[in-house]
């Protein structure tokens, strides 16, 4: 593997072969020299000091090792061998670090990457908007409510999301003591997945609930009963032959991520580890005796680890090629996503690939294209036909987000989303890319497994008077649990025809 950067270097004053493998003239708090959108100014800086250093002495919470594998998983995405699911939350709040909140997130992720793998006939790479999805850019650091003391108009400071301040007016002055409390959120969240899928939550073996009673549209529910019938049936016959008995099946992967806005936070996180092995190097060098499981063989080489998720990504307000967030990132092993939209320059896209990723590592990077269903057709080929005809054809992921370009407010100002629109984006998205030759490698949903009433549409029918039945979201409309699995079959279908 070439190194992650353009040289093996001198950040720390080391450049011979055995120092870190690091990007030039990079440190975990090099960004704090760079122009920042989305600032966090706190009233006590002091304050925040003893955060972070509380926080760069707790352990990691996730370790290279899962990192390499994910890493592993994407380079087979990107190149056209999986698909790469990845969904959960706009807004992580502290309060869904409950069992039962965490345990329908996955069972859904589960359910929905069984219907992509009969879709797409291709693996798929499970990665939640979970254990860390606490910080949120907003478009104004203030904003209008009404005051439930006496029913006036008053100007307070958004909410930014658990990590710096709390959704109820009392608790909207940002408080570092949050930082401390989304690691152990984070951790313990992380914890329960690990807990819950090795006691066997996402064993295929065990009966999934496909309710399709609330499909009305006989064509659509016909679709759907075929697919469930062939899962079904795929999961008898596996259990027949023993198949699901296999270690390898018996639970599956689920990665973590956010996006990494708030970097006193990243960095306080980032560690320099021993880069691990990846499979086919650890083939290579284990014939010598490894068995094809994770030997961490010592490489010698060091590299600088996010630890606070395994995949973390640049949100679209805070990608210009010469800030902060972007200096950040360019320093560290994880993988890393960026959102690219209708805002988004077409030089921008090659400078901030080869600003993030200059060794054109395969998988590093996972294009997160969000531009609305009535703007897809105009402004996704140009991106593509930049990425594609430059040094990183086929280096990338493609990975739709149909929610972020399709948010809109009723006439009564409560913020939702068509699920028409999402369908039309993805479908609109996967046909330009066939048409383009490039591969869409995955998609990006906010959802949620609870029956919220936050996105119209779907089988259900919501309209706009059932968004007041139960809307829970603090930030922007999740698909509910339903409408995440129909959206599942429609791109299973698309990629069948
Ligand atoms: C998000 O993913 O919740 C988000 C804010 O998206 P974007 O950065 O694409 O607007
Ligand atoms: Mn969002």
């Amino acid at each position: 593997m070439a190194p992650s950067a353009s040289v093996q270097s001198a950040a720390n004053g080391s450049s011979n072969g055995s120092g870190p493998a690091t990007a030039k003239d990079w440190t975990p708090a090099s960004w704090r020299s760079k122009p920042i959108k989305q600032q966090a100014v706190y009233p006590d800086p002091s304050a925040v000091d003893r955060a972070t250093t509380e926080l760069s002495r707790l352990p990691p919470i996730v370790h290279p090792h899962e990192i390499a594998r994910l890493k592993a998983s994407l380079r087979d995405v990107a190149r056209g061998e999986a698909f790469l699911l990845q969904g959960g939350d706009c807004a992580e709040l502290f309060d869904y670090c409950r069992a039962d909140a965490v345990e329908s997130k996955i069972k859904l992720l589960l359910q929905m990457s069984l219907v992509l793998v009969w879709g797409a006939d291709k693996r798929v790479v499970r990665i939640g908007r979970m254990a860390g999805q606490y910080a949120k850019p907003r478009s104004s650091p203030n904003e209008k409510v009404t005051d439930p003391k006496n029913g006036e108009t008053i100007e307070v400071p958004s909410f930014r999301g658990d990590i710096l301040n709390g959704y109820h007016l009392e608790d909207r002055t940002l408080d570092p003591q949050r930082l401390v409390k989304a690691y152990h959120h984070s951790a313990a969240t992380l914890n329960y997945v690990r807990a819950a899928l090795a006691a066997g939550i996402a064993d295929l073996h065990r009966p999934l609930n496909w309710s399709l009673g609330h499909v009305k549209d006989p064509q659509l529910k016909a679709k759907y009963t075929e697919a469930v019938h062939f899962l079904q049936d795929m999961l008898r016959f596996m259990h027949t032959i023993g198949a699901d008995r296999s270690p390898k099946l018996d639970t599956v992967d689920l990665y973590t991520s956010h996006e990494g806005l708030l970097l006193e936070y990243e960095e306080s996180l980032t560690r320099l580890m021993e880069k691990p092995v990846l499979p086919e190097e650890a083939a290579g060098k284990a014939a010598a005796g490894g068995n094809g499981s994770w030997p961490l063989l010592p490489t010698g080489e060091k590299e600088y680890y996010d630890t606070s998720a395994h995949f973390l990504w640049i949100g679209d307000r805070t990608r210009q090629v010469d800030g902060a967030h972007v200096e950040f990132f360019r320093g560290i092993a994880n993988p890393i996503g960026i959102k690219v939209g209708p805002t988004t320059p077409t030089s921008d896209l090659l400078e901030l690939l080869r600003t993030l990723n200059p060794s054109l590592e395969e998988g590093k990077i996972t294009l997160i294209t969000r531009y609305g269903a009535s703007r897809v057709r105009e402004l996704l080929p140009a991106h593509i036909r930049a990425v594609e005809g430059s040094e990183y054809k086929g280096r990338c992921i493609w990975q739709c987000d149909p929610m972020h370009g399709n948010t809109h407010s009723t006439s009564s100002g409560v913020k939702t989303r068509r699920f028409g629109d999402i369908f039309t984006e993805l479908s609109e998205t996967l046909r330009v890319h066939r048409e383009e030759g490039s591969y869409l490698g995955g998609v990006h949903l906010e959802l949620t497994g609870d029956a919220v009433t936050e996105c119209l549409g779907g089988s259900e029918g919501l309209d706009e008077d059932d968004l007041s039945t139960n809307y829970t979201s603090f930030c922007d409309p999740r698909l509910n649990e339903k409408q995440a699995l129909e959206l599942a079959f429609l791109v299973a279908d698309s990629y069948r025809q």
